[in-house]
């Protein structure tokens, strides 16, 4: 019998994976494979957290396919050089990957086409992470967009794919052996924070309650960071434990309305990242906007430090970076928050956020992150402008008046009173004992912010 291999990538799950699909359609043998990274210790791009809950997606995945007849092959070291072991081991024909729109994902694709054809097999790499690819999104004369709206309204005119089946049998050949479910310790990470549970059944439930309790009012409670109205679905979508045909689909049966809608347009920001990072990657290391490219950044370490720890003296920037410690979460209009209040009022690089963020949040995603960064240090693809400053005290006040996030995860704060939260407090004023006087003066910063931008703009002429 033919034999096949499906290498899972960022899509651990059973129910509409299109690669896995394929491969099962083509009636040979299939082999489910992951192969886990060697590195070892702290990571750039990558943490405890995140690497915790891959590890429960393996986990889970491997339950899956043992219930119905099959097992996960781990092993371990250079993809290619590992699959092409696996390939001379089992005679496999093809192999079956979902295309990763990252850029290392890419470099991996781009080596191992090459490395197919010298090894005379065939490489199925299948569209799946997203309901419309880089190039099927483009401006009249096919030029990519890079600005939201337009990109949205044409993305919204594309037909949308429906899902396609959840696999239910799958016979593993005896003979090929497997290395152990990875562990944090294979990469020198120890456990932390308490993070949601991982897994396609777990994902599956928290779409299950979004649906029915969330989506119809998401779009009056998406921006309240006490509220439980968004949908926590971000780490589903970054690890493929859900598919994006499924969700699109199931909103719309739902019939929601505004939520509904809201909620696509969020759906939509997540693919107009990943075809900015497809297109422009030099968005990695460099602002998107060439204005502001090299700008002066001369915010202290010692300031970044204190960010880290939630230890500014702003409430509600504390209260997200001890959510994010803690949880490998933060909610949306929090990330925004902290993220201009890092490069606006402490004048730090956007890339020491970037690279903080991508090491402890569990949905962790290059493309999502980096747009969320450009966007809020202004520098970005449809950044917000750089003179549109938010206040940290006055969103307080819009979006936590009561207080009640930021009593959540500041211990500290619980007996100031909810109008106190909201206003910078006099000099040597402080909120409470034990919690900092604000590390700076936000209209002081703001100008300075202003300077800054008008320095590196009139450089870049
Ligand atoms: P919901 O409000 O329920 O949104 C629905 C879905 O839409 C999300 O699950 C996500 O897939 C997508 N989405 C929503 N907002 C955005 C956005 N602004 N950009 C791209 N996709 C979006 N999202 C990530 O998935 N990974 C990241 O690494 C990431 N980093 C961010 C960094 C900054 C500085 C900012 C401002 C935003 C970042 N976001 C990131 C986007 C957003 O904050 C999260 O997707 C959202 O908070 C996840 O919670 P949720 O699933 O409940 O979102």
């Amino acid at each position: 019998m033919a034999v096949v291999i499906h290498w899972f990538r960022r899509d651990f799950r059973l129910t509409d994976n299109t690669a896995l699909n394929l491969a099962l359609a083509s009636g040979a043998q299939v082999i489910p494979l992951y192969l886990q990274s060697e590195w070892r210790g702290a990571h750039r791009w990558t943490g405890a957290k995140r690497q915790r809950f891959l590890v429960g997606c393996l986990e889970s995945l491997d339950a899956n396919l043992r219930a119905i007849g099959g097992r996960l092959i781990v092993r371990r070291g250079d993809a290619v050089t590992e699959l092409g072991r696996l390939v001379r081991e089992t005679g496999a024909e093809a192999i079956y990957v979902n295309r990763d729109p990252d850029p290392f994902g890419r470099r991996v694709e781009e080596r191992l086409k090459m490395a197919v054809a010298e090894w005379g097999i065939r490489l199925v790499d299948c569209k799946d992470a997203v309901m419309h690819e880089r190039n099927e999104v483009l401006t009249g004369s096919g030029e990519p967009y890079k600005v939201f709206t337009p990109y949205s309204k044409n993305w919204l005119k594309l037909e949308f794919a429906a899902p396609g089946q959840r696999c239910s049998r799958i016979a593993v050949p005896e003979s090929v052996a497997s290395e152990p479910l990875p562990t944090l310790a294979d990469w020198g990470l120890v456990e932390e924070g308490n993070i949601l549970p991982a897994g396609e059944k777990a994902a599956r439930e928290r779409l299950k309650h979004f649906l029915s309790e969330g989506l119809a009012s998401y779009h009056l409670r998406r921006d309240s960071p006490a509220d439980t109205g968004i949908s926590r679905l971000s780490q589903d979508l970054r690890f493929g434990l859900l598919s994006i045909r499924e969700v699109v689909q199931r909103c719309r049966a739902a019939g929601a309305g505004t939520g509904g809608e809201k909620y696509l347009a969020e759906l939509i920001w997540r693919e107009f990242y990943m075809q900015i990072l497809w297109h422009f990657p030099e968005v990695l290391t460099h602002e998107f906007n060439p204005k502001y490219r090299g700008m002066e950044w001369p915010g202290s370490a010692a300031n970044f430090q204190r960010w880290c720890e939630g230890q500014t003296g702003f409430p509600i920037v504390d209260a997200g970076m001890r959510e994010l410690r803690q949880t490998g979460f933060m909610h949306n209009r929090v990330r925004m928050i902290t993220a201009m209040f890092l490069t606006k009022d402490l004048h730090v690089d956007w890339r020491m956020g970037e690279s903080w963020f991508m090491q402890h949040l569990v949905d962790g995603e290059m493309a999502s992150n980096n747009g969320g960064w450009q966007w809020s240090a202004g520098t970005g693809a449809d950044a917000a402008p750089y003179f549109r400053i938010q206040n940290p005290w006055t969103q307080t006040q819009r979006y936590d008046p009561e207080g009640h996030y930021i009593k959540r995860w500041v211990p500290e704060l619980q007996n100031v009173a909810a109008v106190r939260l909201c206003r910078q407090p006099n000099e040597g004023d402080r909120l409470a004992s034990g919690y900092p006087e604000p590390m700076v003066n936000h209209a002081y910063e703001r100008e300075r912010t202003l300077e800054l931008f008008q320095i590196a703009a009139v450089d870049s002429r």
